[in-house]
Protein backbone atom coordinates (compact mmCIF):
# COMPACT_ATOMS: atom_id res chain seq x y z
CA UNK A 1 0.00 0.00 0.00
CA UNK A 2 1.14 3.26 0.05
CA UNK A 3 -1.42 5.67 1.89
CA UNK A 4 0.68 6.47 4.52
CA UNK A 5 3.31 7.85 1.60
CA UNK A 6 0.00 9.63 0.51
CA UNK A 7 -0.80 11.03 3.95
CA UNK A 8 2.80 12.31 3.98
CA UNK A 9 2.84 14.29 0.92
CA UNK A 10 -0.23 15.93 2.24
CA UNK A 11 0.76 16.63 5.62
CA UNK A 12 4.04 18.33 4.15
CA UNK A 13 1.35 20.89 1.92
CA UNK A 14 -0.60 21.24 5.46
CA UNK A 15 2.55 22.47 7.32
CA UNK A 16 4.29 24.54 4.44
CA UNK A 17 1.31 26.56 4.21
CA UNK A 18 0.96 27.38 7.95
CA UNK A 19 5.29 28.19 7.63
CA UNK A 20 6.16 24.99 10.24
CA UNK A 21 9.11 23.73 9.11
CA UNK A 22 8.77 20.15 8.63
CA UNK A 23 11.36 16.75 8.71
CA UNK A 24 10.88 13.33 8.21
CA UNK A 25 12.80 10.81 9.87
CA UNK A 26 12.64 6.96 8.21
CA UNK A 27 10.86 5.88 5.37
CA UNK A 28 6.90 6.04 4.46
CA UNK A 29 7.29 2.85 2.75
CA UNK A 30 5.78 0.37 4.59
CA UNK A 31 6.75 -3.36 4.52
CA UNK A 32 4.90 -6.34 6.23
CA UNK A 33 2.31 -3.84 7.66
CA UNK A 34 -1.60 -5.14 7.12
CA UNK A 35 -3.65 -2.49 4.51
CA UNK A 36 -6.28 -1.70 7.94
CA UNK A 37 -2.51 -0.77 9.69
CA UNK A 38 -1.25 1.74 7.57
CA UNK A 39 -5.10 2.97 7.08
CA UNK A 40 -5.14 3.39 11.03
CA UNK A 41 -1.41 5.11 11.05
CA UNK A 42 -2.19 7.61 8.48
CA UNK A 43 -5.74 8.74 9.97
CA UNK A 44 -3.20 8.69 12.97
CA UNK A 45 -1.27 11.31 11.32
CA UNK A 46 -3.25 13.17 9.84
CA UNK A 47 -4.84 14.20 13.13
CA UNK A 48 -1.77 14.45 14.87
CA UNK A 49 -0.32 16.95 12.42
CA UNK A 50 -3.85 18.78 11.78
CA UNK A 51 -3.52 19.05 16.15
CA UNK A 52 0.10 20.56 15.48
CA UNK A 53 -1.02 23.14 13.08
CA UNK A 54 -3.84 23.96 14.94
CA UNK A 55 -2.60 24.04 18.81
CA UNK A 56 0.90 24.04 18.87
CA UNK A 57 1.94 27.29 17.77
CA UNK A 58 5.54 25.51 16.66
CA UNK A 59 8.41 26.51 14.24
CA UNK A 60 9.19 23.10 13.19
CA UNK A 61 7.39 19.59 13.45
CA UNK A 62 9.31 16.13 12.73
CA UNK A 63 8.06 12.74 11.91
CA UNK A 64 9.80 9.93 12.95
CA UNK A 65 8.89 6.18 11.29
CA UNK A 66 10.79 3.33 12.42
CA UNK A 67 9.92 -0.62 11.15
CA UNK A 68 10.73 -3.59 13.04
CA UNK A 69 9.60 -6.79 12.13
CA UNK A 70 7.03 -6.80 14.86
CA UNK A 71 5.40 -3.32 15.18
CA UNK A 72 5.59 0.23 13.20
CA UNK A 73 6.32 3.48 15.54
CA UNK A 74 5.31 6.76 13.94
CA UNK A 75 6.57 9.71 16.32
CA UNK A 76 4.94 13.42 15.87
CA UNK A 77 7.18 15.60 17.63
CA UNK A 78 6.55 19.74 17.78
CA UNK A 79 8.20 22.65 19.21
CA UNK A 80 5.14 24.27 20.37
CA UNK A 81 3.46 25.43 23.54
CA UNK A 82 2.72 21.31 24.79
CA UNK A 83 -0.56 20.99 26.41
CA UNK A 84 0.05 22.59 29.51
CA UNK A 85 0.58 25.84 27.70
CA UNK A 86 -2.89 25.39 26.70
CA UNK A 87 -6.46 26.14 27.59
CA UNK A 88 -7.02 22.50 26.63
CA UNK A 89 -10.60 22.10 24.58
CA UNK A 90 -12.44 18.49 24.64
CA UNK A 91 -12.29 17.97 20.91
CA UNK A 92 -12.64 14.63 19.38
CA UNK A 93 -9.41 13.99 17.64
CA UNK A 94 -7.46 12.35 20.30
CA UNK A 95 -10.57 10.28 21.49
CA UNK A 96 -10.85 8.94 17.65
CA UNK A 97 -7.29 8.50 17.56
CA UNK A 98 -7.50 6.38 20.28
CA UNK A 99 -10.34 4.36 19.48
CA UNK A 100 -9.17 3.22 16.04
CA UNK A 101 -5.34 2.22 17.40
CA UNK A 102 -7.33 -0.09 20.09
CA UNK A 103 -8.70 -1.71 17.21
CA UNK A 104 -5.99 -2.73 16.12
CA UNK A 105 -4.04 -3.24 19.08
CA UNK A 106 -2.15 -0.12 18.94
CA UNK A 107 -1.03 2.75 21.47
CA UNK A 108 -0.69 6.59 21.51
CA UNK A 109 1.57 7.64 24.21
CA UNK A 110 1.56 11.62 24.86
CA UNK A 111 4.45 13.20 26.38
CA UNK A 112 4.35 17.08 27.00
CA UNK A 113 7.94 18.80 27.17
CA UNK A 114 9.42 21.09 25.41
CA UNK A 115 6.30 21.36 23.04
CA UNK A 116 4.66 17.64 22.22
CA UNK A 117 5.93 14.15 21.65
CA UNK A 118 3.28 11.97 20.32
CA UNK A 119 3.96 7.70 19.75
CA UNK A 120 1.53 5.73 17.94
CA UNK A 121 2.84 2.84 17.87
CA UNK A 122 0.82 -0.61 16.03
CA UNK A 123 1.60 -4.19 16.08
CA UNK A 124 2.35 -5.69 12.35
CA UNK A 125 0.25 -8.65 12.99
CA UNK A 126 -3.29 -8.26 14.10
CA UNK A 127 -4.03 -11.01 16.89
P1 LIG B 1 -10.89 18.03 16.99
O1 LIG B 1 -9.69 17.14 16.88
O2 LIG B 1 -12.13 17.28 17.37
O3 LIG B 1 -11.06 18.89 15.78
P2 LIG B 1 -9.29 19.25 19.01
O4 LIG B 1 -8.13 19.24 18.07
O5 LIG B 1 -9.44 20.45 19.90
O6 LIG B 1 -10.65 19.05 18.22
P3 LIG B 1 -8.08 16.91 20.17
O7 LIG B 1 -7.40 16.61 18.88
O8 LIG B 1 -8.66 15.74 20.91
O9 LIG B 1 -9.24 17.96 19.96
O10 LIG B 1 -7.05 17.63 21.13
C1 LIG B 1 -7.48 18.00 22.46
C2 LIG B 1 -6.75 19.23 22.97
O11 LIG B 1 -5.39 18.92 23.21
C3 LIG B 1 -6.70 20.38 21.99
O12 LIG B 1 -7.85 21.18 22.04
C4 LIG B 1 -5.47 21.16 22.47
O13 LIG B 1 -5.78 21.98 23.56
C5 LIG B 1 -4.56 20.04 22.95
N1 LIG B 1 -3.54 19.68 21.94
C6 LIG B 1 -3.59 18.65 21.06
N2 LIG B 1 -2.48 18.56 20.31
C7 LIG B 1 -1.67 19.57 20.73
C8 LIG B 1 -0.34 20.03 20.37
N3 LIG B 1 0.37 19.44 19.40
N4 LIG B 1 0.16 21.10 21.05
C9 LIG B 1 -0.54 21.70 22.03
N5 LIG B 1 -1.79 21.32 22.42
C10 LIG B 1 -2.35 20.27 21.79
MG1 LIG C 1 -7.64 17.55 16.96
Amino acid sequence: GTKLEDELLRIQQILKAAEIDFVLYGSAKLVNTPLLVENVLSMCLKEAVTNVVKHSQATRCSVLIKQKPEEVLVQVQDDGIGFEGNSQQRGNGLAGMRERLEFVNGSVDIQTMDGTTLNIRVPNVIL
